[in-house]
Formats: structure tokens, C-alpha cells, sequence
């Protein structure tokens, strides 16, 4: 009895975890184009990864990745709709010596933000994550200006 349960449970947790892989792998064939992209173009970027996601499901995930407002859309004058990944959410590594700062791939974070709050039962979840530091540049500076 003790095990089934503890299947069902894993079970359930799998099917969550498999949603946010599919957001995951939409969002990162998201990131590979800087243009907007339909749906279907979409459905082959992922195909072409390990991660096999049929059509419906990206149209529905993308759906939801837009009402969470983590992608643009526009409408095409033929009614088609065009995706692009949100401008605005993105994370960045910042030199607080020249201020200058860096877009960093953050997928491993956004997957774990996914997962958190799916398992806390959380909607409508934001994060800000900063990563601050001293430039490759600014550190090769003040190598140089050691006497
Ligand atoms: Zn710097
Ligand atoms: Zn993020």
C-alpha cells in the first residue's frame, strides 16, 4: 500500500516535472532566435534537441508562457501569431567597477524557479536574481596596475 503511494506521488511530481521541462525547452529554442518566430518554427528548433515535444504542446505551452508574460506576441497580417522570448525578463552578470554588465544564460534558473513554485502550489511567480562582480577586464586592470 506504502509503495503505490509513494508511486502515485512520483507520478504526479513527474507529470509536473515534464511541464516545466517543455517550458524549459520552449523558452530555450526561444533564446537561439533574436527574431520572432512562429509556433511551428518553434517545433523544429526543439525537434532537433533531445527533448521530443509534440506540436500541441508547444502551442499550449507557449500560450501559457505568454499569459505568464515571459513572450511577446504579434499578430501577422494573415491572423498567424509570432513569438519572440519577453524583453525585460533576462539576468545579467554586472561589474560594479565599470558598471558594465553581461546577458548570462539563466535556464538552469528559470527551470528551478519553474519547479519551486509548481511544488509550493505558487502562481504567478516572479524572481530577480543579480549576479555582481568584478569584469574580466577590471580584473586584468588592476593586475596590471600592481606594482
Ligand atoms: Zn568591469
Ligand atoms: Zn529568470
Amino acid at each position: 500500500m506504502q509503495e503505490t503511494r509513494t508511486e502515485d506521488a512520483r507520478q504526479a511530481g513527474g507529470t509536473g516535472f515534464r511541464r516545466t521541462r517543455q517550458r524549459a525547452a520552449v523558452l530555450a529554442a526561444l533564446q537561439t532566435s533574436a527574431d520572432f518566430v512562429s509556433v511551428q518554427e518553434l517545433h523544429r528548433v526543439i525537434s532537433t534537441g533531445d527533448t521530443t515535444v509534440g506540436l500541441t504542446t508547444v502551442y499550449r505551452t507557449v500560450r501559457e508562457l505568454a499569459q505568464a508574460g515571459r513572450i511577446d506576441t504579434i499578430r501577422e497580417k494573415d491572423g498567424s501569431r509570432l513569438y519572440r522570448l519577453a524583453v525585460g525578463h533576462r539576468h545579467y552578470l554586472i561589474c560594479h567597477r565599470c558598471l558594465r554588465s553581461w546577458p548570462v544564460d539563466s535556464e538552469v534558473v528559470e527551470i528551478w524557479a519553474e519547479a519551486a513554485a509548481e511544488a509550493a502550489g505558487f502562481t504567478s511567480v516572479e524572481h530577480t536574481v543579480e549576479l555582481t562582480g568584478v569584469c574580466a577586464r577590471c580584473t586584468a586592470e588592476s593586475m596590471a596596475e600592481r606594482p
